[in-house]
Formats: C-alpha cells, sequence, structure tokens
C-alpha cells in the first residue's frame, strides 16, 4: 500500500511545483520518541529488502540527495544507511569538478559511479550541481546548462531502462534554521572544521538557489526519477522521512530471492 506521507512529499511530474508550498518544519504530527523507534523498524524493513536486492542482482537503487549547506546530507546518510549492510551500500561525495573531469561532459564522473546491480547508491549532491551552482554562479554559459536538464531526464531514463530504480530527495531547510546550524559550526570547535566561508556566499544568494531548485525539480521529476522534498529543520522528521521513502522505492521495486538451483533442497551436507 502507497506510504501517504511519501506519496505526499513527491513532486508530482508537470505540476508547477512550488516550494513556498513546503513548510521546512512541517512535523506531520508526529511524536519525537515514536519518530525514532519507528526509524529503526523502517530500515529492519530496508535491511531485509537490501538482502533480496544483493541476492537478486538484477536490480540497484539510487537515492540522490541535494541540499543547502548545513541541511543534514551527511547526518541523514549516517542515520538512515549506516545501519544497514555496508558491502552492499555505496556512499559517493561530488565537490566542484576537477582535473581530468574538467575534459569530459558533466555525465562522464555521474555515470561511472551509478550503482551496479544488486546495490544500494547514496549520492551526496550529484550531476544537479550542474543546473544548481552552475546555474546561480554562472560557472557556465546560459547555452549550456540550460540543455542540462533535457540531458538529465534522458540520461536517468537510460538507468531507468537498464535496471536502476532512482529516487531523488531534497532535504529542505528553512534560511533561519540554517544560520543557527551555520552560527552553531563557528561556535563549537567540534564542528568548526565543518565550516567554510564559500558557505556564507552562497547563503547569500539564498533565493537564486531557491529558484534554481524549484526550476530543477520542475523539469526533472519525472515518473520514473521522482523528486522528494523532506522537512528538513528536525533532524528526526528528515531522518524518519528519508527511511520511509526509501522503504518505498524498495517495496515497489519488489526484489526477489532467486530461483532454487535443481535438486538442491536434495542436498545432505556431510
Ligand atoms: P559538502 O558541503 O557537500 O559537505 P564541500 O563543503 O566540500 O562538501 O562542498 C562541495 C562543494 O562542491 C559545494 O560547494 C558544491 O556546490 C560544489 N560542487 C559540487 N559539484 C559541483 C559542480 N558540478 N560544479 C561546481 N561546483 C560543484
Amino acid at each position: 500500500m502507497a506510504d501517504k506521507v511519501v506519496t505526499g512529499l513527491l513532486v508530482k511530474p508537470g505540476s508547477n511545483f512550488s516550494l513556498k508550498r513546503r513548510n521546512p518544519g512541517e512535523t506531520f504530527g508526529w511524536d519525537k520518541e515514536r519518530a525514532k523507534a519507528e526509524l529503526a523498524e523502517v530500515i529492519a524493513k530496508i535491511d531485509v529488502l537490501q538482502v533480496k536486492l544483493a541476492a537478486e542482482h538484477e536490480h540497484s537503487l539510487l537515492v540522490v540527495i541535494q541540499a543547502m549547506d548545513a541541511a543534514g546530507k551527511d547526518g541523514t546518510i549516517r542515520a538512515v544507511f549506516g545501519p544497514l549492510n555496508s558491502a552492499g551500500v555505496q556512499v559517493a561525495s561530488f565537490k566542484a569538478p576537477i582535473g581530468h573531469e574538467l575534459e569530459h561532459d558533466f555525465l562522464w564522473r555521474i555515470h561511472d559511479v551509478v550503482p551496479p546491480r544488486g546495490e544500494i547508491g547514496i549520492w551526496n549532491r550529484s550531476h544537479y550541481e550542474d543546473v544548481l551552482v552552475v546555474r546561480v554562479k554562472n560557472i557556465v554559459p546560459k547555452e549550456m546548462w540550460e540543455k542540462r536538464y533535457r540531458h538529465i531526464r534522458e540520461f536517468e531514463r537510460l538507468l531507468s531502462d537498464e535496471g536502476t530504480t532512482i529516487v531523488k530527495i531534497n532535504l529542505h531547510i528553512s534560511k533561519d534554521e540554517q544560520r543557527a546550524r551555520l552560527q552553531d559550526r563557528i561556535n563549537d570547535p567540534a564542528k568548526r572544521w565543518k565550516f567554510r566561508s564559500g558557505d556564507l556566499d552562497d547563503r547569500k544568494l539564498w533565493p537564486d538557489f531557491m529558484k534554481a531548485y524549484e526550476v530543477a525539480f520542475n523539469e526533472t521529476s519525472t515518473e520514473y526519477a521522482p523528486w522528494y522534498v523532506v522537512p528538513a529543520d528536525r533532524n528526526w522528521v528528515r531522518n524518519l522521512a528519508v527511511a520511509r521513502i526509501v522503504l518505498d522505492a524498495l517495496q515497489r521495486l519488489d526484489p526477489q530471492l532467486p530461483p532454487d538451483s535443481p535438486g538442491i533442497t536434495d542436498l545432505v551436507v556431510v
């Protein structure tokens, strides 16, 4: 049965989506302690399906995570995917392209780390940077980035046709909550290493980033690679919402254990 919360987080393809209609502080009426217990239950279900995904060895699951700084990409990955069998999970983080990456098209380095059959891939940032920060900061000319929405749709179509289930998640944080978290990073010696002065430059461009996110969602949320916008001002809401999206995707993928080899049940181990 479809998870109604998950359906509510979806950016419906062709819906003229507006970020303003989504509240980063949403709690869905959940209770914090109950949500933490439920997170463990949902992860246990994901764990069972991960085993089947690996055993079936036909499909893969790609989870793209995009967000403004301090929205909790790392914390989400640790909370939701950390408890899984690490042999079947690959995390890829994307920084600004360097060296030979710049000698190729923008999807070249991306395609290389698509999760292989049987595995779950989590992308901490992604090819969407090439229509987000690149658009906002004019890193390449408009004539180049405006074609990328189509390139991305077609690339994701290819992955989907070849057996990769794709879910794309935006951790939607408010500007106020980001201010508090960045200040906390500056103030707390244990967190200071996470702070980059460039975070403040991006923060100044907040409205431009929101616009770029909105365009990206409207251009690239498809039936085969949907976007979900997750309220991220509260970590416990964010974690449970992301886990439920992942569980929902795996349930739809419905991996099956492979059939028994002929005669296996008659074998006796001596
Ligand atoms: P994070 O914030 O993800 O923990 P960093 O602080 O190293 O990691 O930030 C990575 C930076 O790389 C971000 O500012 C991001 O916008 C940038 N980046 C990622 N991909 C691209 C890209 N394709 N083009 C330009 N910048 C990019």
